[in-house]
């Protein structure tokens, strides 16, 4: 892997300067500059789509058998897999993120690219039931140029999410990953150039949203966007494809709600629900960040939750032994204790946390303690807004009408975890919450062959699973005249 902090952008299949910007990325752990890079501006948008569209025409790539396309995406995952230590430490430098949770990512993102090569190798077609002396078919064909954008918290995960399966189809794409971290996704851009990808087939171009990601979008030869961030992002991406009739996939904001039952493992669901929130600072789309207790257990429990997040473990992301690393960014790190500060002065409860930890440690850090928060109702802001960070609200329920009824009073639909010792609970919940996902005992679990996206305000479309591919194609219904006669039409 050449560049570790790479000052050069992926334009087209040429490594350069781009001609937008400078974008400053630093070390949220310390706030030091870790690199200054030309960002991206519309020209180098414009000459990555085109060099994406010849690309993407050219024979080499268009016409290559599925097994053969597959091969490029396994040897992409032996080069992750070969520089996986490499990439997870410039990850935790550029996010903050713990050095255990970048080594996931790492392997996640791995993973994608194996799964989607072998899911490639077994996509079919269908021949469908002809109504007439004709064979009906139905296939899926590239799109072209796929514009993937990706938000900070997850960088390395979630531009696999989309380049593995937008190559599959056949596509050329165009990354650009956020401004806070641009760095790990210039690395996977060098280590897929060096796995032999045709060159154009794949540009990075860190830029700010407003300028880069905007030209992406608009881009008429850009002819699917696949969007990863937050709600009003997506919206504002939605309308433009809209006016373009471009197909687009948003993978959205959330406010989760995991709920506690009496007859719940209390071990179980104490671990869960401190994970579910508190691992990646809070900073995931799935934070299981608004949970609701029944009545008979609430203060016991809260209790105990909150006895157990003061013992988490704040540190740098570079200590194996972190639970709770900085957040990606000092500027929204104020964001999440301005949000905090607004709560408790509308009249919440700080059970734990609330500020920054102190200390030398700490000082120039982007850190902040996990904080549990109640006494307000669930259309308190601070229950209805994503914080994205180490934040939990905790509400009580009386019963399951009651309970699902709080739980879908929210914009959002993105997760929900269930605690519980009765199947039939479990079921019964998991049907009537509106959530893309739903665990059962479990949290923030995740498999590349299961479906994830958004209901509501979280999103449109599902990543991940085989359909993934199919997202990044177009079909394609074709009818093969079998007849000896013509039809009965000029004489
Ligand atoms: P943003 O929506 O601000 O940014 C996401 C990406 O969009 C960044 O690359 C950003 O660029 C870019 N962008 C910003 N404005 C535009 C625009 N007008 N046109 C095109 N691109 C633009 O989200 P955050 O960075 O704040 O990320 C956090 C959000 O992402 C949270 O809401 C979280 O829930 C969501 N998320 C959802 C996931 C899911 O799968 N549902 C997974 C992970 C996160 P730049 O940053 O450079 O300005």
């Amino acid at each position: 892997m050449t560049g570790a902090f790479a000052d050069e952008i992926l334009v087209g299949g040429r490594w350069r300067q781009g001609t937008g910007e400078p974008l400053e990325t630093r070390s949220p752990a310390t706030g030091e500059v870790l690199a200054v890079l030309r960002g991206a501006g519309a020209a180098d948008v414009d000459e990555a789509v085109r060099a994406g569209a010849v690309a993407a025409a050219d024979p080499g790539w268009r016409d290559l058998l599925p097994h053969e396309r597959a091969r490029h995406l396994v040897r992409i995952a032996d080069l992750i897999a070969e520089h996986a230590g490499d990439l997870a430490a410039l990850q935790t430098a550029d996010t903050g993120k713990s050095i255990n949770e970048t080594r996931a990512l790492v392997a996640s993102a791995q993973g994608t690219f194996r799964y989607v090569a072998a899911a490639l190798e077994t996509m079919e077609g269908a021949l469908t039931p002809p109504r007439g002396p004709y064979l009906t078919m139905s296939v899926h064909e590239p799109i072209g140029v796929v514009g993937a954008i990706t938000p900070w918290n997850s960088p390395i995960a979630s531009d696999a999410q989309k380049i593995a399966p937008a190559l599959a189809g056949g596509n050329a794409v165009v990354l650009k990953p956020a401004e806070w971290t641009p760095l790990v996704s210039l690395a996977l851009g060098r280590l897929i150039m060096d796995a032999g990808l045709p060159p154009g087939l794949l540009s990075v171009l860190p830029g700010p949203g407003a300028v880069t990601g905007d030209a992406l979008v608009r881009h008429p030869g850009v002819g699917k966007v696949s969007f990863t961030g937050g709600t009003a992002t997506g919206r504002a991406i939605g309308a433009v494809a809209a006016q373009k009739i471009m197909p687009v996939s948003l993978e959205l904001g959330g406010k989760s709600p995991t709920i506690v039952f009496p007859d719940a493992d209390r071990e179980q669901a104490l671990a869960g629900l401190l994970f579910g929130v508190f691992s990646s600072s809070g900073q995931s789309c799935v934070a299981g960040s608004r949970v609701f207790v029944h009545d008979s257990i609430y203060e016991e429990f809260v209790s105990e939750l909150v006895r157990r997040a003061g013992k988490l473990r704040v540190g740098p992301g570079t200590d194996p032994a972190t639970q709770v690393a900085p957040m990606a960014a000092h500027a929204h790190r104020d964001r999440v204790a301005a949000m905090v500060d607004r709560a408790r002065e509308a009249g919440a409860r700080v059970r734990c946390g609330g500020r920054a930890p102190e200390g030398e440690a700490y000082e120039r850090g982007a850190y902040y303690l996990p904080t549990i928060l109640d006494g307000v109702p669930n259309d308190a802001p601070i229950c209805q807004e994503e914080v994205f960070g180490p934040v939990l609200v905790a509400l009580p329920f009386a019963d399951e009408d009651d309970l699902v009824a709080q739980a879908n009073a929210s914009v959002y639909g993105l997760a929900c975890g269930i605690w519980t010792g009765d199947y039939r609970t479990a079921w019964r919940v998991a049907r009537r919450i509106e959530a893309g996902t739903v665990w059962i005992n479990t949290y923030k679990q995740f498999s590349i062959s299961t479906p994830f996206g958004g209901m509501k305000d979280s999103g449109l479309g599902r990543e991940k699973g085989r359909e993934g591919i199919l997202g990044y194609m177009r079909q394609k219904s074709v009818y093969w005249g079998l007849d000896d006669s013509p039809l009965p039409w000029a004489g």
